[in-house]
Parts: structure tokens; C-alpha cells; sequence
């Protein structure tokens, strides 16, 4: 991995930051939220020539925010190409920024899919097709080579499996905050603070408040606000985004033993008549393991989160039918999250209905974090006029259906 040296690093930082102080009419942009989208966002913003503020009302990662998690799943297959794509891009830059600022963000450990007939082998073969069509390494494997190859996983009910060898991790709140530092380093404005949106009159909204009383103004906002969206545009959101409350299982792995963590056992997902997913042994965490089904809503400012009995008992009982080597392993740790779910699934990357000035992003239910990095080019690129907006991530798909 190449180390940039600290003069390297200084001399790159005063060369950006004189390449911007000559550029004129820079234009001036606020963004609000420094989770995976919106630190991604500003970044990009930054390094097209931007003058860029990014605010956070408690930090990028932090622990009730959707990107506050330990790990996240980095793959490339999907039912939809956008994003195959946009996985690929942002796994192009997940890999760039881990070697330009010397830290292993992303662990290319493998991702597993086992799938039983029925919705699950549907995914796989539309995920199989364009990963085929898009040149991504991938593999289908029968029951017989799954079982050879993962003896640890007991396959009742398996009917194949896909591996894709370069997908892997991400380290979720680490990297949200490698991406604030070098936002910081190049020369973004960093605040912490609540934002309140300001008044729209006439296509525009107004300058944006800070909880200590400052006003904040921009050309444009960008709002990629995770599960607060709603609240913040109740009148655009409220019927378009629910919040649904997650939780996520640690079990502790047999001392010594190698066959629950990677490399013996890449990261893993079981489409079943649920969807359970786990990463296995990053960090030293133990066994990570999560039930994709959308729990009940949740407020992602004052909910309680403690996980629930019942779902440490669901866990313990899957992890013990699928994994009967961690039969009776303790449960070591317990977190709630949220995902911020739109109707359908796609993400919103669009401009606000009534203020061409105003920018959200968000629907990142529980996919987003990997597509921060392509997610934050594409949206920056919209901003400042130089792409698009993509009708599949725009509002108008739930007005025109007449869904809100
Ligand atoms: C349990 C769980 C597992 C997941 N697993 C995966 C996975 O394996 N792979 C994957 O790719 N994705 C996964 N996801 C989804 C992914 O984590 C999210 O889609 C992504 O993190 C969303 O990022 P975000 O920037 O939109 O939101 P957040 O990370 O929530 O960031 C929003 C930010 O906005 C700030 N903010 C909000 N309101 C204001 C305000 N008024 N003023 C100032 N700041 C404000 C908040 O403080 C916060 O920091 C998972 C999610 C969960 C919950």
C-alpha cells in the first residue's frame, strides 16, 4: 500500500487549496448530513471547485445514525444494473481513498449468497446476468461445492449458491470519518450543528438556520439527512419515507477457531422466507449477524436501543441451525439502527419539488452506505449542472403514481 509522506500530503493540500482560492465564481454549497451520502457529496463537491460547508448535528458515524454501524456489505450483485454500476464505481473509489489516506476501509473478504428456490434464486439469476454482462467476477456454485467448499454452513433446504470474490466490507463509521478528514484537509468548512431548512418563497429557499442562532448561506443545499428527512421536509417526505427500526447480533467465536471468520467464511446472505446476512469476525467482533425483514417505525433521535429479546432469540436460533458450529455461542453484542426506506427501494437523488436551490438525498434503506462514494459524484456533478437527474432516483416517480 503507497504512503504519502507528511510534506507529500501538505504540498497536495496547499495544491488544491490554491487551485481553488484562483478559481473565480466559485460556487458557494451547504451540505447537511456527514453520513456515507452527504460526506461523499461534500467531498466530491469540494474537489470539483466548490466552496463547501458541511453540518452535522452530532458528527459523521455517530451511534443513531444509519452510517454509525461497525461494518457494511459492499456487493455488486442487484436486481437493477443502476446499481451494479454504481456499486462497481463506488467499490473503484472505496479502494482508491483506503490507499491514498493509508487505511483498510474496505476488506475484500467475498460475499456468499445462498438462496432456496422461489424469490431468492429469482434475485440470482437477474443479479447473475448483469454481473455476466458487466464483467464482474462471479461464480455459481452447486450444493455439492458449497458444501466442500463452507463444511461450516449446514445447507438444508440450499439450493446454490453465488460467490462474488471481490465484494466484501466496509468499516462503516470509521470511513465516514476518514472521508470528514479529508474533506477537512482540503479545504472544507466543517460544523457542528442542527440545521433547520429556511423559508421557500418563489422557488428558493432562504438560508438555513444553525441551532446557535447563525444563518447559513449557499447557492444551494444539499439535505442527505438519513432518517431525519422526513421531519425536516414533512410535506415533500413525510409520505414517501418510513423509518424502520434494525437490529443487528454479535455472537462470540469459538476461541482459536478460524471457520466463522474470513477468509474461511466470506460475508454471507440467506434468501430464505427471511433474509438473514452476516459478516463474520471483523473488527474482531464476533459474529455479526442481521434479519433484513423491516422491523417497526422508529424515531431516530430519542428511540431506545435495546435490542429486543425476541430478536436475540431469532438469531440465536438461525445461527444455530445454519451455522451448528456456533451452537450455544454467546451473544457479545446487540445494536439498533434504522434504514430509511422509499416505497420502492430506490434511493431519492433529487431536487426539492418547490426550491430549485435545494438538493435530498436519502432512501438509503438498507443498501446505501457502499454507493456513498458514486452516489456523492453523481449527485455533486448534478449541482453544479454538469449531469442529469436520473427519473429512477427523482420524486416524481411517487407523484406521477399518484402514491402521495
Ligand atoms: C443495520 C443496518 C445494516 C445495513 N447494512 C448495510 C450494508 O450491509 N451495506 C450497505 O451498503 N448499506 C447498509 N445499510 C444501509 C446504510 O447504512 C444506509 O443506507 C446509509 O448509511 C445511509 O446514509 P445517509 O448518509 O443517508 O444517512 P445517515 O448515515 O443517517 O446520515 C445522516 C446524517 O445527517 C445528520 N442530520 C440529520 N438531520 C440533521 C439536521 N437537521 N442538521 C444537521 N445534521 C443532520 C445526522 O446527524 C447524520 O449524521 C444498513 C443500514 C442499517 C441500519
Amino acid at each position: 500500500m503507497k504512503r504519502r509522506t507528511f510534506i507529500g500530503s501538505l504540498l497536495a493540500t496547499s495544491i488544491t487549496g490554491l487551485a481553488q482560492a484562483r478559481k473565480p465564481d466559485r460556487p458557494r454549497i451547504a451540505v447537511v448530513g456527514a453520513g456515507a451520502f452527504g460526506g461523499w457529496t461534500a467531498l466530491h463537491l469540494l474537489r470539483s471547485g466548490a466552496r463547501v460547508t458541511l453540518v452535522d448535528a452530532w458528527g459523521p458515524g455517530h451511534s443513531r445514525a444509519s452510517s454509525g454501524g461497525e461494518t457494511r456489505v459492499i456487493r455488486f450483485a442487484y436486481r437493477s444494473r443502476i446499481y451494479v454500476d454504481m456499486a462497481r464505481r463506488s467499490a473503484e473509489l472505496w479502494r482508491e481513498a483506503s490507499e491514498s489516506w493509508s487505511q483498510s476501509l474496505f476488506t475484500p473478504s467475498g460475499v456468499l449468497f445462498l438462496y432456496q428456490k422461489g424469490p431468492g434464486s429469482a434475485f440470482i439469476e437477474d443479479a447473475r446476468a448483469h454481473l455476466a454482462d458487466a464483467g464482474i467476477d462471479h461464480e455459481r456454485l452447486s450444493v455439492d461445492q458449497l458444501g466442500i467448499r463452507y463444511p461450516q454452513i449446514d445447507l438444508d433446504n440450499i439450493a446454490g449458491g453465488l460467490y462474488e470474490p471481490d465484494a466484501g466490507y466496509l468499516l462503516a463509521r470509521r470511513a465516514c470519518q476518514a472521508v470528514l478528514e479529508a474533506f477537512v484537509r482540503e479545504g472544507g468548512e466543517y460544523r457542528v450543528a442542527a440545521v433547520r431548512p429556511g423559508s421557500v418563497n418563489g422557488q428558493t429557499m432562504t438560508p438555513i438556520r444553525l441551532s446557535n442562532g447563525d444563518r447559513l448561506a449557499a447557492d444551494q443545499y444539499v439535505f442527505a439527512c438519513g432518517p431525519w428527512l422526513g421531519a425536516l421536509f414533512p410535506d415533500v417526505l413525510s409520505d414517501v419515507l418510513t423509518v424502520s427500526r434494525q437490529e443487528v447480533f454479535y455472537f462470540g467465536l469459538p476461541e482459536g477457531d478460524r471457520r466463522y471468520a474470513a477468509p474461511d467464511l466470506p460475508v454471507w446472505a440467506d434468501f430464505g422466507e427471511r433474509l438473514w446476512y452476516g459478516i463474520p469476525g471483523a473488527e474482531r467482533r464476533g459474529f455479526k449477524i442481521a434479519d433484513d425483514t423491516r422491523g417497526p417505525p422508529l424515531d431516530p433521535t430519542n428511540a431506545d436501543r435495546t435490542a429486543s429479546r425476541a430478536g436475540a432469540a431469532a438469531a440465536m436460533a438461525y445461527v444455530a441451525r445454519r451455522f451448528p458450529g456456533m451452537r450455544g455461542a454467546p451473544l457479545i453484542e446487540a445494536r439498533v439502527c434504522q434504514y430509511t426506506n422509499t416505497r420502492d427501494g430506490d434511493f431519492i437523488v433529487d431536487r426539492h419539488p418547490a426550491a430549485d436551490n435545494v438538493w435530498i438525498a436519502g432512501g438509503g434503506s438498507g443498501h446505501g452506505f457502499k454507493h456513498g462514494p458514486a452516489l456523492g459524484e453523481m449527485l455533486a456533478e448534478q449541482v453544479l449542472g454538469l449531469r442529469d437527474r436520473k427519473p429512477v432516483f427523482g420524486l416524481g416517480r411517487f407523484y406521477q403514481s399518484g402514491a402521495v
